[in-house]
């Protein structure tokens, strides 16, 4: 089975617009799937590589995207099953036989698979990646399967991290940047029973978050640290749940939100680390052994996750539509020239559109 005329836009080089490129005929080795891909998330880190000139690892020029569903149309031989099939392509496919693997840290893989990072992503017509660690979408889903490829690493990324976290109706739960990603861990802590506070500067992304799970909303913009400490901890102590200690979430990828989320920490407290930035903050890290508290990152999601992630977005536990926007695959360089100049403050889909 061999695809033919596919075609994406790639990154060349750092700096430069993505690029129309008509990919070569695709075909699926044994362990392999095509997909037709319905929809792909643009995520902060392609930014990264096209402007920051964070390297991609294989070498550029790239087909970037790596918040990927689509509909399987080729597959190899031990892959057949999936034909046809639905699919959310795990962000972070890992390799499975490695000491990593076999120890249950799957996400550490020096092995993992990355659409857009490791191989051709999807920005793109079709793109091809393991049929390992796919997540199938129930042919009964009500949701345009476009929307589900945010859950690939916008849902999934801040979900392990409150797995990690061990959120439940006794947690206070912190979140500090409620765009994409926090947006999807307020509404996900909410839907495990935490009382759930969003911090952001955006008075929009507060409004929604507001409207999606959050019990209280704090712009840190006019705020000192002092006032929202005091506000955050007044709250915890209306809501009356039991845990002892903040559950606190960065899901900004700032500096400035870096501080205020460290700056958070209580007796007991947990902090973790879903944001990235390059950027370095001064902070005193002795703060975690006074206060007895634990500070922690996650690099993606386990495959394994995936389906109980989906599963609240099927029951309506988390909105993704008020989150995102999409466009046309065929605007790529144009709405990532956007997204990068901050005019598009929404997460984006790009959408392969079927040609007349
Ligand atoms: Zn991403
Ligand atoms: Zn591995």
């Amino acid at each position: 089975m061999r695809i033919e005329g596919a075609h994406g836009y790639r990154l060349v080089a750092v700096g430069q617009p993505l690029e129309r490129f008509d990919l070569p005929t695709l075909e699926p080795g044994p362990d392999e799937v095509i997909l037709e891909v319905a929809g792909c998330g643009v995520c902060h880190t392609d930014v990264g590589f096209a402007v920051d000139g964070i390297p991609t690892r294989k070498p550029l020029p790239l087909v970037l995207g790596h918040e990927i569903s689509g509909r399987v149309v080729a597959a190899g031989d031990h892959s057949a099953s999936w034909l046809g099939r639905s699919v959310i392509v795990p962000a972070v496919i890992p390799c499975g036989a490695c000491p990593a693997c076999q120890a249950g840290r799957p996400t550490v893989c020096r092995n993992q698979f990355m659409p857009g990072n490791d191989g051709d992503g999807g920005f793109a017509t079709h793109v091809r990646v393991p049929a390992r660690g796919l997540c199938l979408v129930p042919e009964s889903s009500a949701l345009p399967l476009e929307l589900l490829s945010v859950i690939a690493d916008a849902v999934t990324t801040p979900w392990e991290a409150i797995r990690r976290a061990r959120i439940g109706p006794d947690d206070v739960a912190v979140f500090v940047g409620v765009g994409g990603i926090g947006g999807f861990g307020v509404q996900i802590a909410a839907a495990l029973g935490a009382a759930v506070v969003a911090i952001d500067i955006d008075a929009d992304k507060l409004e929604l978050a507001a409207k999606h799970g959050a019990g209280l909303t704090l712009n840190s913009s006019p705020m000192n640290e002092r006032d929202l400490k005091t506000a955050v901890r007044n709250f915890a102590k209306q809501s009356g749940r039991k845990n002892i200690g903040l559950k606190i979430f960065e899901t900004s990828g700032s500096p400035a939100g870096q501080q205020t989320a460290f700056s958070l920490l209580d007796f007991g407290g947990y902090l973790a680390v879903v944001g990235y930035t390059s950027h370095k903050i001064e902070l005193r890290l002795s703060n975690l052994m006074a206060l007895d508290a634990m500070a922690r990152g996650n690099w993606g999601c386990p495959p394994d996750q995936y389906p109980a992630a989906l599963d609240l977005v099927l029951r309506g536990k988390i909105a993704i539509a008020p989150y995102v926007e999409l466009h046309s695959l065929d605007e790529a360089p144009a709405v990532f020239e956007a997204v990068v100049r901050h005019s598009i403050t929404r997460r984006v889909i790009l959408k392969p559109v079927s040609e007349p």
